[in-house]
C-alpha cells in the first residue's frame, strides 16, 4: 500500500469510526419515521386525513370543538412539530393538523 493510499485508509477509518460512535437521539428516530398515508388501510379504518379542517364536526362521534392530531391524549413527539408519533399509528407519524375517528382530550 502506498503512503498516501494508507493515508487515506487511515483518515476514511477514522471517520468511519467516528460515526459509528453518534447514537441517534429520539427525535431523530422520529423524524426518520414515514408519514402515515390517508389511503392506507389503517388510516381509512380510523378515517384519519392529514388536515382536520377538512372533516365536518357534525359527523365526528366525539362533539369536542378543535379537535387534531395536537391536541390528542394519543399524540407523542414534542409540541410544535409538524409531523409527530402517534400510539394508534406505530412506527408512522401523523400530521399535527390531522385526525382521526380515536381523537380524545388531553387530561
Ligand atoms: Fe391523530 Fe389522535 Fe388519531 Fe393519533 S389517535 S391520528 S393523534 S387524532
Amino acid at each position: 500500500m502506498s503512503k498516501i493510499a494508507r493515508r487515506k485508509f487511515i483518515q476514511l477509518s477514522a471517520a468511519a469510526a467516528a460515526g459509528a460512535m453518534v447514537v441517534p437521539g429520539k427525535e431523530a428516530v422520529a423524524q426518520d419515521m414515514p408519514k402515515v398515508e390517508e389511503d392506507e388501510a389503517m388510516a381509512q379504518a380510523m378515517k384519519y386525513v392529514h388536515d382536520a379542517s377538512t372533516v365536518d364536526p357534525a359527523s365526528r362521534a366525539n362533539p369536542a370543538a378543535e379537535q387534531n392530531c395536537a391536541n390528542c391524549a394519543l399524540v407523542q413527539g414534542a409540541d410544535g412539530d409538524a409531523w409527530r408519533p402517534c400510539q394508534i399509528f406505530p412506527g408512522k407519524l401523523v400530521a399535527a393538523e390531522g385526525w382521526c375517528t380515536v381523537w380524545a382530550p388531553k387530561a
